[in-house]
């Protein structure tokens, strides 16, 4: 038995989204003539209360491709010092947007409105001027941390006070929805531009979205070009992230459950705090990461070691509660 809690990028289709996706119908996306993507682009809007969204293949472009339709060249993006934006999108804010970032330290990934208002520099010759805030929501590195709804409000206001653009990194924020009941729209109303992908929770093989206005969404289907992420007859792949749209949203409560579950199982080992568990993210901290992971893959456990005294597990479409009864076995003889 293989039980990967890597990542829930790790999913695989199964019988009833293959189908989806063998019975699109499709045409050229880059003509705008793919009614699949068309019909998923609308959807998806819809969903998140703006006017218009943008398929892409991954987050990571359309993460950039709202920073560079938010912040001009040779100004400044504020995020917290964790968020998958600055960290893991190997510097294309700067490489391919000129954009400069500034970032702020986040416990848990969780979003201090405090901390952001003293670091906003106002339009002047002589500063890197404050364009735009970006948010992660579930936050992933935080540990699938649930940002505060009350705490993105103040953020909004905050931002409307200064003028500020704001984006969500929203690649977990079906999470963040199943885990609050916070509807979609309400998160999508407090942005400018928010990123999804279909790819994780949802189980989708590929793709992402960016959502906006309409007039936004068209100067970033440019961006999306000049990036290289036009593409043809991808309506197959559409057709998977409507599928999950409408299949996979609220069986996210299994995976919430099974990471509860879990870490819950290993907390007495004092390697993770379940109480910080909120979606599908478990942290572990021992400085026997490196150790255990190896040991637990040749038992086909596979866990993330991120760093030399840290790990990721989380749950996904692919873990079943036999997986998880088999996790908690390996790790826990392994961590006891
Ligand atoms: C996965 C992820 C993305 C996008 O990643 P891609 O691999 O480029 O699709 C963006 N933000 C967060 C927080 C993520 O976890």
């Amino acid at each position: 038995m293989i039980v990967d809690l890597r990542s829930d990028t790790v999913t695989r289709p199964g019988q009833a989204m293959l189908e989806a996706m063998a019975n699109a119908e499709v045409g050229d996306d880059v003509y705008g003539e793919d009614p699949t993507v068309n019909a998923l682009e609308v959807e998806v809007a819809e969903l998140f209360g703006h006017e218009a969204a943008v398929f892409t293949p991954t987050g990571s472009m359309a993460n950039q491709i709202a920073l560079q339709l938010l912040v001009p060249r040779g100004d400044e993006l504020l995020c917290d010092s964790m968020a998958h934006v600055v960290n893991f999108e190997v510097g294309a804010a700067a490489a391919l947007g000129g954009i400069s970032t500034r970032t702020w330290t986040a416990p848990n990934g969780r979003l201090d409105v405090s901390l952001v208002e003293p670091m906003i520099n106002r339009p002047n010759p002589y500063v890197t001027t404050t364009r735009a805030v970006a948010v992660e929501n579930t936050h992933n590195i935080g540990g699938g941390t649930v940002q505060p709804l009350a705490e993105l409000k103040a953020l909004r206001e905050l931002a409307d006070a200064y003028g500020l653009a704001l984006h969500l990194d929203g690649a977990r924020v079906w999470n963040a929805h199943a885990a609050t009941g916070v509807p979609l729209r309400e998160y999508g109303r407090l942005f400018d531009t928010v990123s999804v992908c279909l790819s994780k929770g949802l189980g989708a093989p590929v793709g992402s979205l960016l959502i906006t206005d309409a007039e936004r969404a068209e100067r970033g289907r440019v961006v999306r070009k000049r990036l290289g992420g036009g593409m043809r007859q991808v309506g197959y792949l559409a057709a998977a992230g409507r599928y999950a749209i409408a299949n996979n949203i609220t069986r996210l409560a299994e995976d919430h459950a099974r990471a509860r579950r879990l870490a819950e199982a290993l907390e007495p080992y004092g390697i993770c705090d379940a109480s910080q568990v909120e979606t599908n993210v478990i942290l572990l901290r021992t400085p026997e990461i490196g150790k255990i992971a190896a040991a637990a893959a040749e038992q086909g456990v596979r866990i993330s070691a991120l760093a030399s005294d840290w790990g990721r597990l989380l749950t996904h479409l692919d873990v079943d509660d036999a997986g998880i009864e088999h996790a908690v076995k390996v790790l826990g003889d392994l961590v006891r």
